[in-house]
């Protein structure tokens, strides 16, 4: 009822949820909390690991970069650093990508979420050519939104707050899919002062104003940018530890599939 006009070849299920963010945000223990929300509330889900130099998985994958590329064997055979044979192994893995979409085409009916962890350092998906092909894979087959997860107690210091939503903000400009930030380990700090900052932007500059390292100009003009960034998009508060926030952010996918469905 609610789809819009272009969305014609696009089923309404499985929902996929692109889980981004900064190294050491908690995207992988957050999948594991995911998962362990999926089991316990009988929501079908399809779990995949993007991540080809992960040692160890808390959750157990459906689909697994692991076990198509060894990232090891592609650093010795591309003569490559760590770096250079994750996105290399990434590449490969993309060449592939039409048979794990007809995978999940295939299940399409049993599924209601496909849940995608992503390499630890965020710009070998976001800024590589592998990733953008597999969000477009994913985006033009089944509703796909992005949960860009924040590291809360980290953004508790303005200037790396600002770096975090810049990131989000470019993200959000480069895929065009639905944004949900996504602010973990609020076990530790309360992400309560990240939406007093969104929601006014004088309390962002009073607190950046402490900071030597940003002119007041600068900060003022970006604070504008960021505060038409923030009207587009969907904020809520996490922990993959303790579990807190789960219903509140499988409502923001929901709403989120919504708006995805309007306008594609
Ligand atoms: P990734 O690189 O984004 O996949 O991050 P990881 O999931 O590997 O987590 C990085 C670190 O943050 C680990 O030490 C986790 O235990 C920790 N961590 C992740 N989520 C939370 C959380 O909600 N609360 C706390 N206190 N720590 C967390
Ligand atoms: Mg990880």
């Amino acid at each position: 009822s609610s789809s819009g006009s272009g969305s014609s070849n696009i089923r309404r299920k499985p929902v996929i949820i692109l889980v981004v963010g900064m190294a050491g945000s908690g995207k992988t223990t957050l999948m594991h909390r995911l998962v362990c929300h999926t089991h316990l509330k009988d929501i079908r889900g399809y779990v995949m690991n993007l991540d080809p130099a992960v040692m160890t998985l808390p959750y157990a994958a459906n689909i697994d970069v692991r076990d198509t590329v060894k990232y090891k064997e592609v650093m010795k055979q591309f003569n490559l650093g760590p770096n250079g044979g994750i996105l290399t192994s990434l590449n490969l893995f993309a060449t592939k990508f039409d048979e794990v979409i007809s995978v999940i085409e295939k299940r399409a009916d049993q599924l209601d979420y496909v849940l995608v962890d992503t390499p630890g350092q965020i710009e070998i998906f976001t800024w590589s050519a592998s990733g953008a092909i597999i969000t477009e894979a994913f985006a033009s087959t089944f509703p796909t939104v992005v949960a860009y997860v924040v590291d809360t107690p980290r953004s508790e210091d303005p200037t790396t707050f600002m770096s975090n939503m810049l990131y989000a903000c470019s993200i959000l400009y480069k895929t065009r899919l639905p944004l949900i930030l996504t602010f973990n380990k609020v076990d530790v700090a309360a992400h309560q002062f990240a939406l007093e900052w969104m929601e006014d932007f004088e309390a962002f500059q009073t607190a950046a104003s402490s900071d030597q390292s940003y002119t007041s100009t600068l900060t003022q003009s970006l604070s504008l940018v960021l505060d038409e960034f923030y009207n587009n998009l969907k904020s809520v508060g996490v922990s993959a530890v303790s579990g807190v926030g789960m219903e509140a952010f499988f409502n923001a996918v929901e709403t989120s599939a919504e708006e995805y469905m309007e306008t594609y």
